[in-house]
């Protein structure tokens, strides 16, 4: 009985280190440590992608509602990528 107590419960996701008291999953903190860690980069990585989506999205209104103000007329290509340069784009709100 004293060496089942005794022995060493190792984590069982990387399998090298010590796993303490009765939560689960059984890691290691260090394997804690990284899951969470990762999870926090995932997280922050689909907000960026969402911010990203959104951001395209409002700048294709914006410049349509700029070009759509100018009305009918004919541009030079070089005149149209000027005026995309120069659109202050859309504002955050
Ligand atoms: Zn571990």
């Amino acid at each position: 009985m004293a060496d089942m107590a005794e022995k060493a419960t190792l984590c069982s996701k990387c399998g090298d280190n010590e796993v303490k008291g009765e939560s689960y999953p059984r890691w290691c903190s260090n394997c804690r440590t990284n899951y969470r860690r990762e999870l926090e980069a995932v997280k922050e990585g689909r907000t960026e992608k969402k911010g990203f989506a959104a951001g395209v999205t409002a700048m294709r209104e914006c410049l349509a509602a700029e070009f759509d103000k100018l009305g009918s007329g004919r541009f030079e290509a070089s005149e149209v990528a000027d005026l995309i340069m120069r659109s202050p784009g859309p504002k955050l709100d």
